[in-house]
């Protein structure tokens, strides 16, 4: 292969989209360069050299496509972009250098002054900052109405809404907003709907499927799915995707080579991280829920969890992702916390390493009192990311703590 069609085809990858998930999730996107690798090229550079001055410029007039700064493309980001595209059903994705910077980066693209978002008050913490306190700033407001109210969320809409931003399962609580239904409501109005699909992931739900018109990932938790690197991207039709795109290419939360390529070997494991950490999360659950100083366990694979059936039409499972509140308040949950010596104190979640955090004093300690109340996180509540140690030891190290109190 001549190295010039190796750099023109990296724009597409030839991986049929009617393979399954894993078999995407492992192939979907790689198009190998002249030296024929096996596993997929980091190309680490920052820029692109031209065979010519008229080449150089037709690159940079747009009339020939082709790398030419990493700031815009970069074959192993492509790469990245490419696989998630095919894993989440999507025309095609923008890679950005964190979930935030995608959050940032669609509301840039999409929005202008005077328009206006919903989103539920169960979003992320630094998403409900930046819609609610950064965007006001330039003229982008945001109503934020319950996660499963849907009446509420067609009240909300105004003349000048441009988006319906959520996240199901939302964090912390793991409540289901129903995508098909927000999607009538939403398109009846020529509004665009958003998804921050970070909890399920492509294996267990599919939101483009469900008529959502745009997919929002934080690459760091799920998709890299060993802690590793920060990353994200924003995937829908192509018409969408390349505004999201003209704005990033300008101003630069740009995905890294090395990121795209550690990302890309994450993403080859998704389908058995997913299942065994949400087979492994449902026995966590069930077991919290028999715990006599657990209080409450908010988990979608549970029959008791509000939305169970709603979450079984729109998952493939109940993801894992387990938040309960144990009898007591801030001290008795910060008790359980520091007797673990297995699970890991640490905020991040989508590790094969279980993790546990206090929401309302870390994840969530930088929105008002108000929206924390809002969003349900109470000072009793804590919230397992279930990695892929044995369930028994998950379980003897909580029990320490909960027995304690
Ligand atoms: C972590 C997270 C984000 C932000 O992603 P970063 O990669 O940390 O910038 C957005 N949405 C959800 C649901 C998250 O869990």
């Amino acid at each position: 292969m001549e190295p010039m069609e190796a750099s023109e085809s990296m724009a597409s990858g030839d991986t049929p989209r009617s393979y399954s998930l894993e078999t995407l999730a492992v192939r979907a996107g790689q198009e190998r360069s002249q030296f024929n690798e096996h596993s997929e090229a980091l190309y680490l550079t920052s820029s692109f050299v031209f065979d010519s001055a008229a080449q150089a410029a037709a690159r940079f007039s747009g009339e020939e496509e082709g790398n030419v700064y990493s700031r815009f493309t970069n074959p192993t980001v492509t790469t990245f972009q490419e696989r998630l595209a095919a894993l989440e059903g999507a025309e095609a994705c923008v890679a950005t250098a964190s979930g935030m910077s995608a959050v940032l980066s669609l509301v840039m693209a999409l929005c202008s002054s005077g328009d206006h978002i919903v989103a539920s008050t169960g979003l992320f913490g630094a998403t409900q900052q930046m819609l609610g306190s950064i965007m006001p700033r330039f003229g982008i407001q945001t109503s934020f109405v319950a996660q499963t109210d849907n009446a509420a969320w067609q009240a909300a809409l105004r003349p000048e809404t441009r988006l319906l931003f959520l996240e199901t399962p939302s964090n912390p609580l793991t409540a289901i907003a129903d995508i098909a239904a927000l999607v009538s409501i939403a398109h009846a109005r020529g509004v665009l709907v958003v998804v921050d699909n970070c909890f399920c992931t492509p294996i267990l739900q599919r939101p483009l499927d469900l008529g959502a018109d745009l997919v929002l990932h934080s690459a760091t938790k799920y998709l890299d799915g060993q802690g590793r690197v920060l990353g994200g991207a924003v995937a829908g039709p192509r018409r969408l995707t390349d505004e999201v795109f003209r704005f990033l290419r300008t101003a630069g939360p740009t995905l890294s080579a090395f990121n795209a390529w550690v990302l890309l070997k994450g993403l080859e494991t998704l389908q058995i991280r997913m299942h065994a950490q949400s087979a492994k999360a449902l026995q966590l659950a069930q077991w919290l829920e028999r715990h006599p100083r657990v209080e409450r366990v908010y988990y979608p694979g549970l029959a008791s969890h509000p939305q169970f059936d709603l979450a079984c039409r729109q998952q493939k499972s109940g993801g894992a992702i387990v938040s309960f509140t144990v009898k007591g308040a801030r001290q008795e949950a910060w008790k359980v916390v520091d007797s673990c010596r297995l699970l890991s104190i640490t905020a991040n979640l989508g590790d094969t390493k279980t993790t546990l955090t206090h929401p309302a004093t870390t994840t969530h300690g930088r929105i008002t009192p108000e929206q924390r109340a809002a969003a349900g996180v109470s000072e009793d509540l804590l919230r397992i990311a279930v990695g892929l140690e044995a369930v028994v030891d998950l379980q003897n190290d909580l029990d320490g703590g909960l027995s304690s109190i």
